[in-house]
């Protein structure tokens, strides 16, 4: 068995780091909990491989610092670190074999041949390789190359593992099975893993909690089902998942109302210690799921394309408060484009958040 002794947790606090004149992380402050699959989540170039280098000891950041558990490892060098990094881009080296690959980073701490050959084969065990040692790279599909490369950094025994991007390169199927090697290995080993990915959909799929960065700015941190159910911000509501951001306008705060078009609806806050004022312009955020086509509905629309997904049927339908996204599971009649419908939502369902 190849578990750490004990999880990590690691803590990044008022990390700044700039290139040239490019503030890539803007005093960013974050705690990953022991033994937790924290995603770094965001679109390209919000500072999302900054930060991981940073954590890593790619980087050195301008200001603030990282710490792994008590120790301050802002200054160290990688290798003291115990923390092992997989790239989106493998990094293998094609001429050698697997064993050779994995084996480097052992043959570079001087550690004796029978514990390298050892360790391998339990890295090799780790990710469903076992026997394959002696192949080259080259022999090998692009699902087992990134294999090679988590057994590589499997193998120096870390406490944490960082990973930028690991399954880029690999076709939707095989992304898909690699989600939950990679979760299956983080939790049987007692890694503390830190994720970076710009799809959102892994990030839901996989993560224990999450970071949301913008402009290397942390927005919202939660679980995927809280980031999801309660974003803070109207860029947190439309980078997870689908929604319907529609300009509104409070006319009641208890309970809070707005009228959005030429009709009234309820909704929540979800950002704690922010209160709009009466008459204040605001931004609701609906999931297209979260609206019901019903008879009584409050909400006239009209259908203007139907797609069609099997378990799901979006619509779009245009509104008085412009055309919006619809998407009905299970659904028992479809409706065609210039079909008259009308929709209804749950206050529950309503965000109202910061215009
Ligand atoms: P992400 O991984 O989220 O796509 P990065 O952390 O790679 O974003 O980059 C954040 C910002 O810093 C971007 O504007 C990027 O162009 C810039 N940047 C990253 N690395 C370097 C570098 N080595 N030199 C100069 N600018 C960089
Ligand atoms: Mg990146």
């Amino acid at each position: 068995m190849m578990r750490a002794q004990g999880m990590e947790a690691i803590r990044a606090e008022k990390v700044v780091k700039s290139y040239g004149t490019t503030r890539a992380l803007n005093g960013v402050s974050l705690e990953i909990e022991p033994g937790e699959l924290f995603f770094l989540l965001g679109a390209s170039g919000c500072g999302k491989s900054t930060l991981l280098r940073c954590i890593a000891g790619l980087e050195t950041p301008n200001e603030g610092g990282i710490f792994f558990g008590n120790r301050d490892v802002t200054k160290m060098p990688p290798h003291q670190r115990e923390a092992a990094m997989v790239f989106q881009s493998y990094a293998l080296w094609p001429h050698l074999s697997v064993m050779k690959n994995i084996s480097f980073g052992l043959e570079e701490r001087k550690v004796p041949k029978a514990e390298i050959e050892r360790r391998v084969e339990e890295a090799l065990a780790m990710v469903k390789l076992e026997g394959y040692g002696p192949r080259g790279i080259d022999a090998m599909s692009g699902g087992q190359q990134q294999r090679v490369a988590l057994a590589r950094a499997l193998v120096v025994r870390p406490k944490c593992l960082l990973l930028d991007e690991p399954l880029s390169n690999l076709d939707a199927q095989l992304r898909i099975e690699m989600r939950r090697e990679i979760r299956r290995i983080v939790k049987e080993f007692g890694l503390t893993a830190v994720y970076v990915t710009h799809d959102q959909e892994e990030a839901l799929a996989m993560a224990d909690r999450m970071a949301i960065l913008a402009g290397g700015v942390i927005e919202q941190v939660g679980t995927p089902a809280d980031v999801y159910r309660n974003p803070h911000t109207s860029y947190v509501a439309a980078f997870i998942g689908e929604t319907n951001l529609l300009e509104a306008r409070i006319t009641a705060l208890d309970p809070v109302t707005v009228e959005v078009g030429n009709f009234s609806l309820q909704g929540r806050i979800t950002k704690v210690g922010w209160q709009p004022a009466l008459e204040q312009k605001v931004l609701l955020s609906i999931r297209p799921e979260s609206l019901r086509i019903e008879e009584g509905g409050i909400i006239p629309a009209q259908v203007v394309e139907k797609v069609y997904l099997g378990s799901c049927i979006q619509y779009w339908v245009e509104t008085p408060c412009g055309k919006i996204q619809v998407v009905e599971m299970n659904p028992h009649r479809l409706y065609e484009p210039e079909d008259a419908l009308r929709l209804s939502v749950d206050a529950m369902d309503v965000v109202i958040l910061a215009h």
